[in-house]
Formats: C-alpha cells, structure tokens, sequence
C-alpha cells in the first residue's frame, strides 16, 4: 500500500550509476531505509537535492524487506543555516548520528520526530540550548533520568549541598557518600535546569537560560549517560563545542 510522510534525511549514500539509498526519519513510520531509483535522472518526482539533515515529503511503498522503494520526494526544508556554520552543522550532526545509531528500523516516536524538528529549528537562534535541549528530552523519552530529589542508593530526600555521581546517575546523601568515591559537586542551577527542560513542553524548556558553567557541568552527566547506556562515543561533535 502506497504512503505518504514527512521525515529527515539522517544519511544517504549513491547506489549504481542514477540511484540512491537513505536512511530516513519519518513522523509516522520512524527510522526507514529507502531506495530513490533513478534519482541522477533528474526526474520530476524527485524535486529535492535529498540533503542530509533535509526535511522532505515522500511517497513510499512499506514492505517486509529493509529496503523501500520510495517514489517522489518533495523537499520542504534545507534548513540552510546548518550548510554555512560550523558549530550549528555540528550540533545536527551529532543529533542525526544518535538518531541514526539509537533507534531501530520502523520504531516510530511521534513526539522523538516532533522534539527532533523543534532542536533543528532552535539551531538557527541558539545551537547550545538545542544541543542541551534535545539530549535531556531524548534521554527523558529514553527512561534514562538522573534522581535529582533523592538519594539513588538510600531514598532519602537530598537536602543542602548537591553531590552527583554519575556512574550511579544521581545524586548521593551525606551518609552514602561515606561509602562511594566517585562524586561531584553539583550546582543547584544545574541541577534545577535539568529537572525544568526534563518536565516542561519544548516550547517553554527552549527559553530556559543555560550559563556557561551549568552547559558544562549538564554536559558531563549526559556524556556519561550516553556512553554508559547506548555505547555512543564521547566524542561527538556536540560535546567537543563545550569542552
Ligand atoms: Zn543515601
């Protein structure tokens, strides 16, 4: 059966002579590969460049197999900003290459598509916050969220000084602490900036003010949590923006 939906082009290599294959992120459908025969022949069902990190509306054919043949592809945004910066081209980048190393073939998340959208559309204005914003909501969405209120070993309600401990992934009372070494101090700010992007919409977690010291110490949990829980590589792009 025919379908139709929107979705980013994550990567896309040449296929024979005309043709190219994609990896695609769909609304609907979540993470496809698709198969764009002919595409070199400057078809006129093919009006877009297929760029990666692209949004495009596609004509498709679902099947069984990982291949789908995919008929026309209209381009509805280049995202431009993200061709003639750097920093901006990295920070999407590293967002497609999580997308396209986490999610499985046809596993579709209408609100990991929606919070993808919104990241690269907050790119253009501020490529840190979305950078922030996009990993903390996708870890969320994940299950994976660092105990901020009370201690991950004890339960104990945490109260003064904040002590994080990243293998655990929160934070540590005054009593725990006397039995683990592999802490930090974390700031209030942090910790409240975390917890506010965490259960607030995009929208309002996306005019949240993020000081250099809180990206940073931000920055350090998320890394350890993506490393710990996907295997992804610290060396992301992203990260290297804050280091
Ligand atoms: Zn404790």
């Amino acid at each position: 059966m025919i379908k139709k939906d929107i979705g980013f082009i994550l990567k896309r290599f040449n296929f024979r002579e005309t043709s190219v294959i994609a990896t695609i992120y769909l609304h609907n459908f979540g993470k496809i590969k698709g198969i764009f025969k002919g595409f070199y022949r400057q078809k006129k069902e093919f009006s877009t460049p297929l760029d990666v990190f692209s949004l495009n509306e596609f004509v498709f054919y679902p099947k069984q197999s990982e291949i789908w043949l995919v008929s026309q592809a209209e381009l509805i945004s280049g995202f431009s900003y993200l061709r003639n910066n750097l920093e901006k081209a990295a920070v999407a980048g590293f967002i497609f290459n999580l997308l396209d190393k986490t999610m499985q073939l046809w596993d579709k998340n209408k609100y990991i598509f929606n919070l993808t959208f919104h990241s690269i559309r907050l790119i253009e204005n501020d490529h840190q916050k979305a950078f922030y914003l996009f990993l903390i909501k996708f870890l969320t969405l994940a299950g994976i969220k660092p105990e901020l209120n009370h201690c991950i070993v004890c339960q104990k309600l945490i109260k003064g000084s904040l002590f994080f401990s990243t293998k655990r992934g929160g934070l540590l009372c005054r009593d725990c602490r006397k039995n683990y070494k592999d802490y930090k101090p974390l700031s209030q700010e942090a910790s409240k900036t975390f917890s506010y992007i965490q259960n607030n919409s995009i929208a309002a977690a996306s005019r949240i003010r993020l000081s250099l010291r809180c990206q940073n110490e931000i920055s350090q949990i998320i890394q350890k949590f993506l490393t710990y829980h996907f295997d992804f590589s610290q060396k992301g792009p992203g990260f290297k923006l804050i280091a």
